[in-house]
């Protein structure tokens, strides 16, 4: 095992990673922006190194100062949490090259999945249903319009190097499809310097449904069931739910057998999503996430596995500690992402948290790295913490949400909590009845 592990992250996930750490007697190195100094995650953590100045570009995505403080610190491992570097294979190839093991999958797994195209058409020989659409790349408008004309419309444009809901844009005939494309293009070219796109049959109503896997690289392949985060804005989600109120067990043990069927096929190492989106009974994959997702405390509350400590242990190569028939999911749990934004407008709201008061009890969790006293910097993200609480049933958990959500206090900066407050009692929610667009719909109609 590991004797140290740098965290190459901030807030809430450098935080979730260092406490795994702890718990298994690794000591952990913190990297950090200037506007970072005072964070949870550096006072928390054995060593600290400051990286840059506030740009993320120049600090958490600055490659030669992170490998600089893990030679200095003699750190044995890196991991990347989720966003910032996780899913470049340059950096999981260039960590390996320079002696230290990258907690995460192999670079070519990253780089086969982190290409939309290339990830789209290996699942499908290993298995797995896709959205109907293009087999790769489209290249002039004219091809778009013979594809689209096959598919059907309406068809999504999107970005093989996608990510965050960028470079993702809708038309609903063929009229709307020369603007579609090329705006697609370049906001793909503009947020992630590629601009290729493919196109996709646009589903109106799905859920997004996901697929947790732990694999071991050694032919130990588990899935951790599903999580449903239909519950999106700007195809960003908002908040989670595991078991999805939409599947039965048959359905739950076929998509999770498909799933593992083509980890093991792949030779998959590391923890894994793989996204569906789910109409009429049917899975359609949309991407596979090579990295420890936001919502992964969900899928921890109804299983009991702690998806990091197994992500640490198998990057050191030890096998997976249990198998399928081990894993067993009890009772429901759900995340509410609670952002620094104005729960109406969604604007921005950083600044200082003068007061705070975090909910507790039983089946209450919440991963945050705030304080009182805290001052959210404007560089980086928005979320203040995640909530997370479960109980034996949906409705336990629902009542139990409502009571945290309440007892929740957020001082000094506008928080979404009324927002989650407002959409878990609406009747479609309770019922467990709503789609992706389900969420921007009940805005909408608020802002009328
Ligand atoms: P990103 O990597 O940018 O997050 P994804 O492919 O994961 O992109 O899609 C994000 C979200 O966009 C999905 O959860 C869903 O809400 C929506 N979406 C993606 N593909 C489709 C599609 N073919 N039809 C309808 N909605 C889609």
């Amino acid at each position: 095992m590991f004797d140290k592990v740098l965290i190459a992250n901030r807030g809430e996930i450098a935080l979730r990673i260092h406490r795994a750490c702890r718990e298994m007697g690794i000591a952990t190195v913190a990297v950090h922006s200037t506007a970072d100094a005072d964070a949870m995650h550096v006072r928390l953590a054995d060593e600290s190194v400051c990286i840059g100045p506030p740009p993320s570009a120049k600090s958490y995505l600055n490659v030669p100062a992170i490998i600089a403080a893990a030679e200095i610190t003699g750190t044995d491992a890196i991991h990347p949490g989720y966003g910032f570097l996780s899913e470049n294979a340059n950096f999981a190839q260039i960590v390996e090259e320079h002696g230290f093991t990258f907690i995460g999958p192999r670079p070519d797994h990253i780089r086969m999945m982190g290409d939309k195209i290339v990830a789209k058409q290996t699942v499908r020989t290993l298995g797995i249903p896709c959205v109907p659409g293009s087999d790769g790349a489209v290249e002039s408008e004219a091809e778009a319009k013979r594809l689209a004309a096959d598919i059907g419309y309406p068809v999504l444009i999107k970005a093989s190097a996608g990510g965050g809901g960028r470079g993702m844009k809708v038309a609903r005939d063929e009229s709307q499809l020369g603007i579609a494309l090329s705006t697609a293009r370049s906001e793909a070219k503009a947020a992630f310097g590629d601009d290729s796109v493919y196109i996709e049959k646009y589903l109106e109503r799905p859920r997004h449904i996901e697929i947790q896997v732990i694999c071991d690289g050694q032919g130990g392949v588990v899935h951790l069931g599903e999580r449903d985060c239909s519950l999106q804005r700007r195809h960003q989600k908002v908040l989670e739910e595991a078991p999805s109120p939409a599947l039965n067990t048959a359905q739950r043990d076929e998509i999770g057998e498909i799933v593992s069927d083509a980890m093991r096929k792949l030779g998959y190492l590391g923890v894994g999503t793989v996204e569906f989106l789910f109409e009429n009974g049917k899975f359609y994959f949309i991407e596979m996430n090579t990295r420890v997702q936001v919502e992964h405390p969900v899928t921890e509350a109804i299983t009991g596995v702690d998806i990091v400590r197994e992500q640490i242990r198998i990057a050191a190569g030890s096998p997976l500690s249990f198998a399928q028939r081990d894993v067993t999911f009890e009772g429901h749990a759900i995340e509410c992402r609670i952002n620094a934004e104005n729960p109406r407008t969604f604007a921005p709201s950083p600044g200082r948290i003068n007061d705070y008061h975090p909910p507790g009890g039983l089946g209450v969790r919440v991963d945050s790295a705030v304080y009182a006293g805290y001052r959210i910097p404007p560089y980086y993200d928005s979320l203040i913490g995640k909530l997370i609480v479960s109980g034996r049933t949906r409705n336990e958990c629902l009542m139990r949400l409502r009571r945290a959500l309440e007892e929740y206090v957020v001082g000094g900066v506008e928080s979404t909590i009324p927002l989650h407050l407002r959409l878990i009692q609406e009747p479609d929610f309770v019922n467990g009845d709503y789609h992706i667009h389900w969420l921007e719909e009940l805005i909408a109609a608020q802002d009328k």
